[in-house]
C-alpha cells in the first residue's frame, strides 16, 4: 500500500526508495535568540516576559531562558513548567485573568507574586487566596488591526480599572500596575497609541489617590515578520514603526507618570512565528471538477488544522518543495491537511499557493513561519493524525 492516507506514514517509502523522514516540526534556535536579542535592543530597559502558551517547547523556552527572558504563564501547568526550567520566580507572571480560587492559591504556593485582574471579583479572590500579592489591571482594547482581537473576553474599562485598583489597595493588596494586549499578529501602529492613551488616563485618574503602578504591560501582539498574508501580497508588517511607537510611548507615559515607571512585554508570537519550519509532504495534488462545471487543484498535505496548522484558516503560509527547482512549473492550488474536517483548509478568502504541477504523492513539502501556536494548537490525533514530533536546531545555552 503506497497511499498516504491508507498507510503510516513513517513506514511510506520515498519515490527514490529511501527511507523518508517523519513529519515533523523544527525550530530554530540560533533565529529564536537573535529575534529576542533584536528585541532587548530596541526597546532598552524593557523587561521581555515570553508567553510561553506561544510555544510551550522546552528547548525553546530553555534557550530564551538563558539569554534571559522572563515567562508570562497562563495557568498553573505552565507554571509549573516554567520553574522546571528554571524561570526566574521574580520575572514570571500569572498573566491570565481567568482564575479559580484554586489557581491563585496554587501559584501564591509556588511564589508568584504577579497577578493579572480585570474585575472586582478577582481582586477579592486574590486578596483571600494570594495575600499581599501584587495586581496588575488590565485594560479592555479594541483588538482593531489585528488578526486576532482579545478584547471581548479581557480587559475592563478605564474608570473599572481605576476601581480595580482601588479595591486591591484596601484588600491588602500591592496595586502594581495596568496592562492591555492590542491583538495578536497587530500590525497597525495606532493600535499601540491607542493603547497608550488609555495607560495614560488612567494613569493619571490615578495620581493623588492609594495606587502607585510601578510598571505598564503591553502585552503580546508584535507581529510575525513573514509570510502570513492572506492574499499572496508579501506585505511585511511595519515593525519598525510599531517599535518606534513602542519607544515613544514608554517616553511619553515616563514624563508623565514618573521615570522609575518599568515597561513589561510579553511577546508570543514574534519570537517564535518566523522560526519554525513544518517538513510534512504532498498526500496529493488532484483537480477536483464541480457541480457547477468549474475545477480547482487541490494539494493536500500530511499536516492541517490538528496537527500543526490551527492558525491556516487566518494565516496563509509559504510553502516550499525541496524536491523541485524554484521556476518548475506551477498551478494554483488550495492548500488543506488530511483530515475529514472541511474546516481543515484555507478557506476561500486566502489566495491559492503555486504548486509544482508535478508534485507527486509523497514529496516533501516545507510549511515556513509556522513557529507559533503550533505546537499548543495541536490535537491528540484527530482522525488518527498524530500530533507532530518537535525538533530544533543550534544549541539551547547559545
Ligand atoms: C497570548 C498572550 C500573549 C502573547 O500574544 P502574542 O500575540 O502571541 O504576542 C501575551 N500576553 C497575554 C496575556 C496573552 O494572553
Amino acid at each position: 500500500m503506497t497511499d498516504g492516507l491508507l498507510a503510516p506514514p513513517a513506514a511510506l517509502p520515498r519515490p527514490g526508495g529511501e527511507e523518508r523522514e517523519a513529519d515533523r516540526i523544527v525550530y530554530d534556535l540560533d533565529g529564536i535568540r537573535h529575534r529576542y536579542d533584536t528585541l532587548r535592543r530596541e526597546l532598552p530597559g524593557a523587561d521581555i516576559r515570553f508567553a510561553m502558551k506561544a510555544c510551550p517547547v522546552d528547548d525553546v523556552l530553555r534557550a530564551l531562558l538563558h539569554r534571559g527572558a522572563g515567562i508570562d504563564a497562563a495557568s498553573v501547568p505552565e507554571l509549573h513548567r516554567a520553574q522546571r526550567l528554571g524561570a526566574p520566580r521574580s520575572r514570571t507572571h500569572y498573566g491570565n485573568t481567568v482564575v479559580s480560587d484554586r489557581d491563585i492559591a496554587d501559584a501564591h504556593r509556588l511564589g508568584v507574586t504577579d497577578f493579572a485582574a480585570d474585575s472586582l471579583e478577582t481582586v477579592a479572590a486574590l486578596a483571600r487566596h494570594a495575600p499581599g500579592a501584587r495586581v496588575y489591571c488590565r485594560l479592555m482594547t479594541t483588538g482593531r488591526g489585528a488578526l486576532w482581537a482579545l478584547g471581548r473576553k479581557f480587559g475592563c474599562s478605564r474608570e473599572e480599572a481605576v476601581r480595580v485598583l482601588e479595591a486591591a489597595d484596601r484588600a491588602g493588596l500591592r496595586p502594581s500596575g495596568l496592562s492591555v494586549h492590542v491583538g495578536s499578529q497587530q500590525t497597525d501602529p495606532a493600535a499601540w497609541r491607542a493603547a497608550f492613551d488609555s495607560l495614560d488616563a488612567v494613569l493619571t485618574a490615578l495620581a493623588g489617590r492609594g495606587p502607585v503602578p510601578d510598571h505598564v504591560n503591553l502585552g503580546g501582539g508584535l507581529p510575525a515578520l513573514g509570510g502570513l498574508d492572506r492574499d499572496g501580497e508579501a506585505a511585511a508588517p511595519p515593525i519598525e514603526a510599531i517599535l518606534r511607537t513602542l519607544r515613544e510611548g514608554a517616553a511619553r507615559l515616563r514624563r508623565h507618570h514618573g521615570e522609575r515607571l518599568r515597561l513589561v512585554i510579553e511577546p508570543g508570537r514574534h519570537l517564535v512565528a518566523d522560526h519554525g519550519t513544518i517538513h510534512a509532504r504532498a498526500l496529493r495534488l488532484t483537480r477536483r471538477r464541480l457541480p457547477d462545471g468549474s475545477s480547482q487543484a487541490w494539494l493536500y498535505l500530511s499536516v492541517g488544522r490538528f496537527n500543526g496548522l490551527y492558525e491556516m484558516d487566518a494565516l496563509r503560509y509559504p510553502l516550499r518543495f525541496p524536491t523541485h527547482p524554484a521556476d518548475a512549473p506551477t498551478v494554483p492550488a488550495v492548500v488543506a491537511g488530511p483530515s475529514c474536517d472541511s474546516d481543515d483548509a484555507y478557506p476561500a478568502t486566502h489566495a491559492p499557493a503555486q504548486v509544482p504541477v508535478d508534485l507527486a504523492s509523497g514529496d516533501p513539502v516545507h510549511v515556513l513561519h509556522c513557529g507559533a501556536y503550533a505546537v499548543s494548537y495541536m490535537t491528540e490525533g484527530f482522525n488518527g493524525f498524530a500530533p507532530l514530533p518537535r525538533h530544533c536546531t543550534g544549541g539551547v545555552g547559545g
